[in-house]
Order: structure tokens, then C-alpha cells, then sequence
């Protein structure tokens, strides 16, 4: 069972599970996700989709009967959107997780792995940063999937569902959202290089982040699933953190500049010694290589939005509005990932 299955993260993990012969049910509401991307996996293996909002428990558990595994990566992903209209983001992401855990918690299912965020850290002090990092979450999207993370070890710890959340950092891809709200780096980027538009740089683009190729994202939720590990936080990153402007340097393009962004950290970087150590999993697409793959790919981004200086401006006045104090005065929630 792959919630979310038809987004960008979801379907590239469906695709590794047909591959390896396993059959699959996705659920989806189809609201950011396409059948489109799951065309390949659909003509390749055993395949069904189901659509269904992830919150809507009736609807969704008659179909965990006789699943083994599910990994729930149903959410809504973005920044702002979550700032305007927190009720949807909590409804889908933490109603939607414990749904999720109800229907695994009634069916027995043999693991679920949970789809964390690297957000959860916000400002974190310790580059790389290890699991038992401070939790503070900057805006309710990292919010929502702190709580939900906290849902998945509570149904750990006091159902015995045996789970695992995996913090992602990053994730990047072929597939990754090409509409809707101001979102991800790469799409923004891929989209204005094809526009031949200038790439709207954040800053003096010195910070860095931790681009994670989302097949090695795939590798990690099967490595979690077919491991014998319960209740445990890993953290999934490129072993790396790259700057902007190197990014920059690798898609080519003129840049313009934005200002800086309150509440954003300077620097993301996963210290991932404990998933190598555990699950003995290692990232397998450099940056360059990524890059290389996405700009072969571009012609996805024919369609999607070209975003520029103003209308940047104006798709992140809330954010502006609203995180402008956030960094200073950093709420911690007691969270730890420590194993
Ligand atoms: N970024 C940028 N220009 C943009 C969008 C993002 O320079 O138009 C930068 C942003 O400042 C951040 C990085 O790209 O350092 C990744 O941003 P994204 O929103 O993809 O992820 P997040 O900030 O949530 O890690």
C-alpha cells in the first residue's frame, strides 16, 4: 500500500516496488498527484489504485485487508498554502496519518514507514544533523508532519504497529510538482531556464541544501520496509549540502535575486550515520548525476509555471507577513529521535 501513491515522491516508489514484483495498491485523491505517473508501473505489474482522500477512514480501510506493508506518503507539501489554510494541512496530514494508523492498526499490517520531514529541525545549529536535533518546526506544513511522526511512534509504542519514519531532505526528481503553489527549487528553476527567464536566486545564494535524487528516497522506504527495525527516526539525505549558486552553475542561466526569506535555514544537511548503520543504506546519485537527469527531463516543465520576481513577491506575502520573527525566538518541541 503506497499512500500518496501517484505523487512525485509516491509514484517512483511504486515504480521500485513493481520492479521488484510486489503487488501494490495506491491511494490517492488525486488532488496534486497524476494517474499519469504511474502509467509505467501500471502496464509493468499488479497494480490498483484507489481514490480516496487519506483522511476518510471508511473509505480507506476495507482496502488495507491482507496488505503486508504501507508506506504512507499521502500529505499536502507546500509552505505557504500551509500558513493561509492550517485546517486543511492538519486534516490531511494528521487526520490523515491516523486514519492511516487505524486502518494498518486493524488489518495487522506486517510495517508501516512513515514519510518525515527534514522541516521538522527549522533553524538547526548542528550541520549535519543527527535525529536527536532539537525539534522546531517553522510553519504548520512542518508542523503537521512533526505531529504526524509523533502519531506513528505513539501507534509504535502503545499498538506495537511496527513502524519506522524516515525525515527526508530535499527530495528531487523527474515528476516533481510542475503546477499549483510556489514550491520546490528545481521546478522553479527548470521551468524559468526553459522560459529563458533569469533563475530567481533567494539571497546571496550561499545557502545550501541537502538535494536528496528521489530513487535513492524509493531505496530507503524499501530498505525500512524489509528490515525488522521498530519505532526508529532515520534521517535520509545525499551524504552532501550544496549552495545555490551551485546549482545554479550546473542548470546554467542568467540569476536575479530575491531577497532572503525569514525562517529558512541557512543550511540543510542530513548526518545520516544512523540509517547506514542500521539499514545499511548509502545515497547512489550524486548531484551532478541528478541534475544531468532533470535536464533531460525538462521538457516536463513545458507546462508549469514561470515564476518571476513579482509574482514571487506576491505568492509569499504570508510568509513574509508571517515568519518574519519566527527565527529568532525558536520553539523547541521535545521530540527526539535519539535511538
Ligand atoms: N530558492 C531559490 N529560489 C527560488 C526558490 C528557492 O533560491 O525561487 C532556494 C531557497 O532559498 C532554499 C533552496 O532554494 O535555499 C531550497 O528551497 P525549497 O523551497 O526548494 O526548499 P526548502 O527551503 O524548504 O528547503
Amino acid at each position: 500500500m503506497v499512500t500518496g501513491g501517484a505523487g512525485f515522491i509516491g509514484s517512483h516508489l511504486v515504480d521500485r516496488l513493481i520492479k521488484d514484483g510486489h503487488q501494490v495498491t495506491v491511494i490517492d485523491d488525486l488532488s496534486n498527484g497524476k494517474m499519469a505517473n504511474l502509467e509505467s508501473a501500471s502496464k509493468r505489474g499488479d497494480l490498483a489504485v484507489v481514490e480516496a482522500d487519506v483522511s476518510d477512514y471508511p473509505a480507506i480501510e476495507p482496502h488495507f485487508a491482507e496488505v503486508d506493508w504501507v508506506f504512507h506518503l499521502a500529505a499536502k507539501a507546500a509552505i505557504v498554502p500551509s500558513i493561509q489554510e492550517p485546517m486543511v494541512y492538519h486534516r490531511a496530514n494528521v487526520d490523515g496519518t491516523v486514519a492511516v494508523l487505524e486502518a494498518a492498526r486493524a488489518h495487522g499490517v506486517k510495517r508501516l514507514v512513515y514519510a518525515a520531514s527534514s522541516s521538522c529541525y527549522g533553524l538547526a545549529e548542528e550541520i549535519p544533523t543527527p535525529e536527536d536535533a532539537p525539534i522546531r518546526p517553522m510553519y504548520p506544513y512542518a508542523l503537521t508532519k512533526t505531529v504526524g511522526e509523533s502519531y506513528v511512534q505513539h501507534w509504535s509504542n502503545v499498538y506495537k504497529l511496527p513502524c519506522v519514519s524516515l525525515r527526508f531532505f530535499n527530495v528531487y526528481g523527474p515528476r516533481a510538482s510542475t503546477s499549483g503553489a510556489y514550491g520546490a527549487v528545481f521546478g522553479v528553476f527548470l521551468a524559468q531556464k526553459l522560459a529563458g527567464e533569469p533563475l530567481t536566486v533567494v539571497g546571496d545564494g550561499e545557502q545550501s541544501r541537502d538535494f536528496t535524487f528521489v530513487t535513492d528516497i524509493a531505496a530507503a522506504c524499501v530498505d525500512a520496509a524489509e528490515s525488522d527495525l521498530v519505532g526508529e527516526i532515520m534521517n535520509v539525505g545525499s551524504g552532501n549540502t550544496y549552495s545555490i549558486n551551485y546549482l545554479v552553475s550546473l542548470l546554467g542561466g542568467e540569476v536575479v535575486h530575491l531577497p532572503k526569506r525569514p525562517g529558512e535555514p541557512d543550511s540543510t544537511f542530513a548526518d545520516t550515520t544512523k540509517i547506514n548503520r542500521l539499514l545499511g543504506w548509502t545515497p547512489k546519485v550524486s548531484l551532478e548525476d541528478g541534475v544531468q537527469i532533470m535536464l533531460d527531463r525538462i521538457e516536463l516543465w513545458r507546462n508549469a509555471p514561470v515564476w518571476n520576481e513579482s509574482s514571487i513577491a506576491e505568492a509569499t506575502r504570508d510568509w513574509f507577513e508571517y515568519l518574519s520573527d519566527s527565527g529568532t525566538d525558536p520553539k523547541t518541541i521535545d521530540q527526539s529521535g535519539a535511538d
